[in-house]
């Protein structure tokens, strides 16, 4: 089976799975270090300039609440609630330069702004699908890596589809992210720019988030989380938990840990084949958490969390789209409280090809026989191929 074209974000397919030197503005020449903090996981860099001297640059989308009280006391001697108030300006009204903070001293202002580098990504490219409004932004990060977000309209609802990765190591052979490679982890601060920076470009709230995009979320745990906690933090974004939905391409200890954290956020599980041979074919990280491992631990999960599960399921014509597949399928989700979304394949490519709708109805029909609760999915940003990976991989950035 040869590598293909599409795949990664759920939203259309597949996944269903700042160092201002770096990004133009400044004239410093980098050499990026990711050195201790001591803001816990927030991450800070060194820029080394040519003439020698060292200039330290953290990013303040990598703060926490508590981080930012700690911060405004311990190193800037300012009272904690200032932390409120930077926190609102960031991430309620969305003002990234911390000069336009005008109810902070001047001072203190110059002060996270000596701190901090850029706060969100700068967006590179933007391709808006005809069909049906779908957004496919590709993001440059501070040290010149790139990743892809994805926002779709549907029914008055806006949902950003964002990445946790740079590259994805897991190797899906339907993905064009996975068969590009690993580069590296996003910071929590990465992972909730995109979102915040998706709104500023809407100049709107986005209802609805899914952590579907480039890379595999429980290969990023630490960050993930945090990027999730900040995001419902009352003082920070204040965006409801259950409007919050991550996909794993199923790496069982990740499910299980969510499951012990329990922030009560969807859980969405990328099935695409039913038999352990297809779906070692199909994803290779089924070799290391074979199907009975992964629905043994979707079960614990949903022991612990009382949450119906998402499977997805993407359907390539004459290799996962059988009846007995589907029958397959249905006896593997007996019991379980899920919800199947079926997801027709949808790019262009020689090794896979698109079912016909008769085939795909034909599939969910076996499911709903058995009791099992199916969709089909509509596609959505066909015509701008949002699967994730295919901008980046367009753009010359892989
Ligand atoms: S290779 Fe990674 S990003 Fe692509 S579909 Fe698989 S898990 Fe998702």
């Amino acid at each position: 089976m040869k590598p293909v074209r599409s795949g990664g974000c759920g939203a259309a397919g597949a996944h269903l799975h700042g160092m201002q030197g770096a990004r133009g503005s400044n004239p410093l020449t980098s050499t990026r270090k990711t050195e201790a903090c001591p803001f816990g996981q927030a991450f800070s860099f060194s820029l080394y300039n040519p003439t020698g001297g060292v200039i330290r640059m953290r990013f303040a989308l990598d703060l926490d609440f508590e981080e930012w009280r700690t911060l405004c006391r311990e190193e800037w001697g300012e009272a904690p609630f200032r932390a409120d108030q930077i926190c609102g300006w960031i991430y309620a009204r969305r003002v990234f330069a911390f000069e336009g903070m005008t109810n902070l001293s001047l001072d203190l202002r110059r002060k996270a702004a000596e701190t901090f580098g850029e706060i969100v990504p700068r967006e590179v490219k933007r391709e808006i699908s005809r069909k049906d409004g779908t957004e496919k932004s590709l993001w440059s990060l501070h040290d010149g890596q790139s990743v892809e977000s994805v926002l779709l309209l549907q029914d008055g609802r806006r949902t950003a589809c964002i990445s946790t990765q740079v590259g994805c190591p897991l190797g899906c052979t339907f993905c064009a992210t996975g068969q590009s490679g690993f580069v590296r982890n996003l910071s929590c601060g990465e992972i909730v720019g995109q979102f915040l920076a998706m709104e500023k470009q809407q100049e709107t709230s986005i209802d609805n988030l899914v952590f579907m995009g480039m890379g595999e979320p429980f290969l990023n745990m630490g960050a993930f989380l945090k990027a999730v906690e900040n995001l419902k933090h009352p003082k920070m974004r204040n965006l409801g938990a259950r409007r919050m939905t991550v996909s794993t391409a199923g790496i069982v200890p990740g499910i299980l840990a969510l499951a012990e954290a329990n922030p009560g956020i969807r859980l969405a599980v990328s099935i695409h084949a039913a038999e352990d041979e297809l779906r070692d074919r199909l994803m290779p990280v089924n070799r290391r958490y074979p199907l009975s491992e992964l629905f043994a631990a979707i079960r614990t999960y949903q022991e612990k969390t009382g949450d119906r599960v998402s499977i997805e399921y993407m359907l390539m014509e004459g290799v996962n789209d059988s009846r007995s597949q589907a029958m397959i399928l249905a006896d593997r989700l007996k019991g379980l409280k899920s919800y199947v979304n079926l997801i027709s394949w949808n790019a262009t490519c020689d090794s896979f090809r698109k079912p016909s709708r008769e085939r795909v109805e034909q599939f969910r029909q076996v499911l709903v026989s058995r009791g099992i609760e199916a969709e089909v999915r509509r596609e959505r940003g066909e015509d701008i191929a949002a699967a994730c990976g295919q901008l980046r991989k367009r753009e010359g950035r892989i």
